[in-house]
């Protein structure tokens, strides 16, 4: 027998943005609402039998929740998707920690996952059923569904969650604060699995989480030159906290500027005895910064590519890619599971500090940098994003 745990009916507080209330051209930010409890329903959705209501702990503000504020990311793939619902409305966020209070009937069976478990888990949802899921690389499934994107997310008290993305933690090794973010931190260890890092002089361009995250993934990894870029001098005060050997601060130039900075190709040069750097990791996602990576890397190096955004970017002399052979990495979401037992075990490792570090100096143990959920206003929301990286205590 089953026993779930008894829960609330009615409605739950969330976080959202409506296509038609809110419109995306006339609003900024998130809205408070009231939504329906989910519910596990097998009779009206065979899906709900292996699906989970999560009671959220935590949620971390990503990147792409920040994009979503400002209505610069993802238009299209929400729009889509609340038409193919026929609806409007759409629950955000995608970085959570909670704990399972109801599991439909093969959820056990299928996935070990059972109530009163703690859990984190990825915010791609992939069908399975594709070529690429079939073959291990879901991170490309061709039918996939995000989070808080193109599917309810978690920004709400509680939430309904495919069982197979579900990743079990243990809170006497993660801290619950820490767990709510491995789904980013996930994303740096797929960036520093690209390439072998022993040994090597890497760039960073984009100190925001994930760049933060890289930094410290490289010195684990065994880097020997880790070289900080970004625009904001506060991200390479921590960027040096956590183990950057320098810290190279650029100029804000105007968002149409394709061309790369000739001083921080110069700079890096300087530091790499002539040659580049043996890794570029692009965390920031400008068409400049995707130029300075190119430029940076030495002969023969590798450029891994990370940062997103939409629109055509130019390449300023295509043909040094060539000349150079560079090898360029697309990296997107995290492989399902390898990078999550990656990064479980590098976390759970006392002595290499990487945990430590995320707490103490990105979270900054939670000073200002936790926000309580009940008490959300946009003002309050606002302020509290000049921390790189902030989370919801629900
Ligand atoms: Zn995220
Ligand atoms: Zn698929």
């Amino acid at each position: 027998m089953r026993i779930n745990k008894q829960i609330k009916t009615g409605n739950i507080s969330a976080l959202t943005f409506d296509s038609k209330a809110d419109g995306w051209d006339s609003s900024s930010g998130f809205f408070m609402r009231k939504v329906p409890m989910p519910r596990i329903d097998e009779e009206n959705d065979p899906k709900d039998a292996v699906s989970v209501i999560i009671k959220v702990m935590y949620a971390g503000i990503c990147g792409t929740d920040r994009g979503i504020w400002a209505r610069q990311v993802f238009r299209e793939l929400m729009h889509d998707s609340l038409n193919k619902e026929g609806g409007t409305l759409r629950i955000l966020g995608h970085e959570f920690v909670g704990e399972v209070v109801k599991a439909g009937s093969h959820v056990e069976n299928l996935y070990g996952i059972k109530v009163s478990q703690k859990v984190s888990g990825d915010s791609h949802i992939t069908c399975g059923r594709c070529f690429q899921c079939k073959i291990g690389e879901e991170e490309v499934c061709k039918d996939q569904t995000i989070l808080g994107v193109s599917t309810n997310g978690i920004f709400a008290k509680y939430a309904k969650i495919p069982a197979k993305n579900l990743w079990e933690v243990d809170f006497s090794r993660i801290r619950p604060e820490v767990a709510a973010i491995l789904d980013p931190f996930g994303n740096a260890v797929h960036a520093c699995s690209k390439v072998d890092l022993r040994g090597k002089r890497v760039g960073i361009l984009g100190c925001g989480p994930i760049g933060m995250f890289t930094i410290l993934l490289c010195r684990t990894f065994g880097a020997s030159k880790i070289i900080a870029v970004d625009r904001n001098s506060e991200n390479l005060d921590i960027a040096r906290e956590l183990g950057a050997d320098r810290a190279i601060l650029i100029s804000r130039k105007d968002a149409s500027t394709y061309l790369p900075d000739k001083k921080l190709e110069n700079a890096v040069r300087k530091l790499t005895y002539g040659k580049g750097v043996d890794v570029a990791f692009e965390m920031a996602g400008g068409n400049e910064s995707v130029s300075n990576a190119l430029s940076i890397a030495r002969n023969g190096g590798d450029v891994i590519l990370f940062g997103l955004k939409d629109g055509d970017f130019t390449i300023p002399k295509f043909s040094q890619i060539i000349v150079k052979r560079l090898n360029l990495h697309g990296v997107i979401g995290r492989q399902i599971f390898q990078t999550w037992q990656t990064s479980q075990r590098i976390l759970h490792d006392k002595k290499n500090g990487v945990q430590d570090k995320i707490w103490s100096v990105i979270l900054k143990r939670g000073r200002g940098t936790v926000m309580d959920f009940d008490k959300y206003t946009p003002e309050l929301f606002k302020d509290k994003m000049k921390y790189p990286k902030i989370l919801l205590k629900m």
